[in-house]
């Protein structure tokens, strides 16, 4: 690392539906040097999920046996039933190799991250209102109305803690806010 070089391992949060998908796949259009860890999970794919490129695909055996054997550096049950987590080295391969790693996770996972990696950058992406984060989860159409309830629950208590991360980002349109996480995570050298 040169003195120079300002990379960081970064963390994106925020609640489901507020986002973190459409603005992630702007700023990997955008920087070429931001990588993104694929995350095990042990929910089921959804249409036009694929195996490694969403996630990796998981039964509870191989997640039990990620999280006993240390492989994973953080993990949580999501929305109160999966299990969702970040397998470690990949991160930092990526950042060895001059990557910019980015883990899109949950608030509980962000906060392991903050305990093991605390030089890492957390951003809390941030709905304009809570009747516009109600109607974009609803607007994506892919959860029962069990699920979005439970989402919004969660969503309550991840507003709540935005103000433990090192930056809040408020997603009112997705152009300003990919380019203030770029500028955030990715200064022009
Ligand atoms: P998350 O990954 O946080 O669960 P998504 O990226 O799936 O959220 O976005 C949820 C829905 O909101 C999608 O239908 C998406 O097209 C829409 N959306 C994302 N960002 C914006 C925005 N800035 N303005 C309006 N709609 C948005
Ligand atoms: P979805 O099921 O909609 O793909 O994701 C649900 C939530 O799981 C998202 O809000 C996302 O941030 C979180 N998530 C995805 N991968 C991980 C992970 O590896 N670790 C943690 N802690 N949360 C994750």
């Amino acid at each position: 690392m040169t003195s120079e070089d300002h990379r960081r391992i970064c963390v994106l949060a925020g609640p489901s539906g507020v986002g973190k998908g459409t603005v992630v796949a702007q700023l990997l259009a955008q920087e070429p040097r931001i990588w993104l860890s694929i995350s095990a999970t042990t929910r089921a794919p959804r249409p036009g999920e694929r195996e490694g490129e969403s996630y990796f695909f998981v039964d509870d055996e191989h997640f039990d046996h990620l999280v006993e054997s240390g492989e994973m550096l953080e993990w949580a049950i999501v929305h109160g039933k999966h299990r969702y987590g970040t397998p470690r080295q990949p991160v930092l391969d990526a950042y060895a190799a001059g990557k910019i790693p980015l883990l899109e996770i949950d608030l509980a996972g962000a906060r392991q991250v903050r305990q093991s990696l605390p030089e890492a950058f957390q951003i809390f992406l941030a709905p304009p209102s809570f009747q516009e984060l109600e109607a974009r989860l609803r607007g994506r159409g892919t959860e029962t109305e069990e699920a979005i309830e439970r989402r919004l629950e969660t969503a309550r208590g991840e507003l709540a803690a935005q103000g433990e991360f090192d930056a809040v980002v408020v997603n009112d349109t997705v152009a300003r806010a990919t380019g203030e996480i770029l500028d955030l995570i990715a200064p022009k050298r």
